[in-house]
């Protein structure tokens, strides 16, 4: 995944604690080995080259994940959306490449969820038209979090963290009190902006720097707006917490392009999640279930 990956846990028996942590590695790698970009030979990579022409049959386990992406661009209108690739392939954030406007043009036709069409049945995968490419980076990390997790439950492990990249997921807390996660200043990674108590819950953070390149005062990262091409604007990181971490991920990378508005007003329509956003202009917003408690009203009658 070219990402970091900790897992800290307690185990009453050193040696099942390490078999613990081996297995969510093992996990890891599995996953990442089926949905990876990068590896020509994963079965995403196989859509990819493929899916034009036939439907290409895929593990069932992938082909759940691609709904659920589909599920989220539903939900976000489009902003979620595993076919930005059909654009975001031609940026290269290490090289400092970005597409020109005609190339934008041209890729823009193929960004479209719904050119993806998924037949759960026959566990096949097929796109509408050419030059569709799908890619799960906004939410394979976090799903991958959640498969480790479900590994440790089964093991029987009642206190422990997960981390890849910016997608973390926590079960129980560490003996009595919270776990605290830092959310950092986005161009500071020594600096915290807020800290967060969790307690058997996920958390992702997107932010605008971690894969980027900066020209004539533009920031070029990996957050892309499908309706345009280009990196999303308006927030420079977006941290959700929520109860399982396909949920965060996939809806920090969402918020992240809705900005700070429809942003907030998804998460308080869906709930169950919370929202800390960091805004361009470095102001911290954070939803109505984090934000401090209101004072209490005045010359109330006691009840
Ligand atoms: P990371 O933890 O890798 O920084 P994020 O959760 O912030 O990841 O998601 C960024 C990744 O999501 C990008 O690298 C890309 O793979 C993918 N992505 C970018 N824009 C979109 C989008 N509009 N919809 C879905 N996925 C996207
Ligand atoms: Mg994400």
């Amino acid at each position: 995944m070219g990402t970091r990956i900790a897992v800290e846990l307690w185990s009453g028996d050193p040696a099942a604690g390490q078999a613990a942590s081996d297995a969510v590695l093992a996990e890891m790698r599995r996953v990442d080995a089926l949905m990876s970009h990068y590896k020509p030979e994963s079965q995403l990579s196989q859509i990819n080259q493929r899916a034009a022409s036939e439907a290409v049959r895929v593990d069932p386990e992938l082909v759940a994940l691609i709904q659920r992406a589909q599920a989220l661009s539903g939900l976000t209108g489009g902003a979620f959306d595993i076919t930005y690739a059909s654009v975001g392939y031609l940026y290269d954030y290490r090289e400092h490449v970005r597409p020109t406007d005609d190339q934008v043009r041209d890729g823009l036709g193929a960004v479209n969820w719904r050119h993806v069409i998924v037949d759960p049945e026959a566990s096949t995968v097929r796109f509408a038209r050419e030059g569709v490419r799908i890619d799960l980076g906004g939410i394979a990390k976090g799903y991958a979090v959640d498969r480790a997790i479900g590994i440790l439950e089964s093991m029987g492990v009642v206190h422990a963290s997960v981390t890849a990249g910016g997608d973390s997921r926590i079960i129980g807390d560490r003996f009595g009190r919270p776990w605290v996660v830092g959310i950092r200043h986005p161009d500071d990674a020594g600096r915290i902006v807020v800290r967060i108590p969790v307690v058997d819950a996920a958390l992702s953070t997107s932010g605008d720097y971690e894969r980027y390149f900066d020209e004539d005062g533009v920031r070029y990262h990996h957050i892309i707006d499908p309706k345009t091409g280009r990196s999303a604007g308006e927030v420079r990181s977006v941290t959700i917490i929520g109860p399982d971490a396909t949920t965060t991920d996939g809806l920090s990378t969402s918020v992240f392009v809705l900005g700070p508005e429809r942003g907030l007003e998804l998460v308080e329509r869906i709930g169950e999640v919370d929202a800390v956003i960091v805004r361009r202009d470095g102001k911290v917003l954070y939803s109505s279930g984090l934000a401090a408690p209101q004072a209490p009203p005045q010359n109330q009658p006691e009840k």
